[in-house]
């Protein structure tokens, strides 16, 4: 059995201030149908008008709306029917260190998973940006990325780091691996040294790029350092829910991980590959 550690019910009906179980329980019952005996349940942090002004840009601005007790309120209403973990995907932002580790400090998460998704205002992930990969160095987004990463790790306020490699969603130009090698080795070693998780994250077979992230050559480097490994669809509609994670499986156990983590409020529990 699997343990799905990142996915947002952010979709559908869903919002953080209207809350149908109906649509959770469509969660559990795929999760239910592949073998996923848990999930990871996480709001994207910029979502909650507690975050304003923690993350760069008018697009994040724009999107803190919702109160974060009512996330939080009913997570803690339904925690005892289904079997969740209760987190949040917060991003990490250098200049504001002190304001996310505050704003974390809102509620005592199970998990929280520590994200890149911007480099000053340039979403990594976000579609009406994507123009910007052919105006940037790819080096420069690349090296910046993976800084951001290590200093995330090593922050203090994360379980795992996600999505480890989201600079290539779209499938534009990377750098080397010549040049992208010393990266994954100093980031995995922050991660080893702050005993941070590393995920796998399925979510980047449904985008351009048509790969699972990271790139086996960074589950090589972490398999080499025995980090911790969580699981993750980052699903936002049920029927993603732990979809592709017989790929994951072949795909960690190629590159010589032996385990995955599961991080829930039992503490933290491993799953042989
Ligand atoms: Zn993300
Ligand atoms: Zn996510």
């Amino acid at each position: 059995m699997w343990f799905d550690q990142h996915v947002h019910m952010e979709h559908g009906p869903y919002t953080p201030l209207e809350y149908p179980r109906a649509w959770v329980e469509k969660f559990i019952q795929v999760a239910q149908l592949r073998r996923v005996s848990g999930l990871g349940i996480v709001e994207h942090g910029y979502r909650f008008l507690e975050s304003a002004g923690l993350l760069p840009g008018v697009w994040s601005e724009k999107r803190c709306v919702y109160p974060l007790e009512g996330y939080t309120q009913f997570l803690d209403e339904i925690r005892h029917d289904y079997p969740i973990a209760v987190g949040l995907e917060m991003d990490y932002v250098p200049a504001n260190r002190t304001g996310i580790r505050d704003y974390l400090r809102r509620y005592p998460w199970d998990f929280v998973l520590g994200s890149i998704h911007f480099i000053d205002e340039f979403g990594l992930d976000v579609s009406e940006m994507k123009d910007q990969y052919q105006t940037r160095d790819p080096e420069q987004i690349w090296s910046t990325y993976y800084q951001y990463s290590i200093e995330a790790a090593s922050s203090g306020l994360f379980q795992a780091i996600t999505h480890p490699d989201l600079p290539k969603i779209y499938g534009f130009s990377k750098p080397s691996d010549d040049f992208l090698q010393p990266w994954y080795r100093r980031f995995v070693e922050a991660l080893a040294d702050n005993q941070v998780a590393l995920e796998i994250n399925t979510a980047g077979l449904r985008r351009p790029v048509k790969e699972i992230y990271p790139h086996p050559r960074l589950l090589q480097e972490a398999a080499k350092a025995h980090l911790r490994i969580t699981l993750a669809s980052d699903a936002h509609e049920p029927e993603n829910v732990g979809l592709f994670f017989a790929e994951a499986q072949q795909l960690a156990k190629e590159c010589g991980i032996k385990a995955v983590n599961a991080f829930s409020a039992d503490g933290i529990k491993s799953i042989a590959l």
